[in-house]
């Protein structure tokens, strides 16, 4: 069921415009309107979950699949060298539209973009403890 007030949901009906790269039965696909490179889209189901928490596991499964064929797509039409498939959950990881979709953002040699984190070796000790914590 479309989410009032869902800007995704708008897109994937029709009511607000859009750039549709491709749908499927559960799965739509059209560009960010803020790229991040050259092709940078997004991969939505089309029935509204807010997140990857909480959306269906076979309309995750279509997600991740149309992800993937974008994702070749975009390195065969556009020449990419590589991509980048990103997904926010939760306002504190970033998410700022709250209809699960993965970002497709095909990678080019220097393209400026970089990695969000600095990775730094972390303490043997504290990764062993966190391991127990998580198992
Ligand atoms: P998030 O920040 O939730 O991970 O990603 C939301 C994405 O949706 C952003 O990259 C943003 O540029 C994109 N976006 C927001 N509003 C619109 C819109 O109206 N149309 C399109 N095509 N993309 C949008
Ligand atoms: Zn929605």
């Amino acid at each position: 069921m479309p989410e009032t007030d869902c800007i995704f949901c708008k897109i994937i009906a029709g009511e607000l415009p859009a750039h549709k790269l491709y749908e499927d039965e559960r799965t739509f696909a059209f560009l960010d309107v803020n790229p991040g490179s050259r092709g940078h889209l997004l991969v939505v189901p089309k029935t509204h979950a807010a997140d990857i928490l909480t959306v269906e596991p076979a309309d995750l499964a279509a997600v991740a699949t149309t992800a993937q064929a974008m994702a070749k797509h975009v390195k065969a039409r556009l020449g990419a060298d590589g991509v980048n498939i990103i997904n926010s959950c939760g306002a504190a990881a970033w998410q700022t539209v709250f209809h699960l979709h993965f970002h497709v953002i095909p990678r080019y040699p220097d393209d400026g973009l970089v990695l969000p984190w600095k990775p730094a070796p972390a303490d043997q000790g504290d990764l062993a403890k966190l391991a127990d914590e998580l198992r």
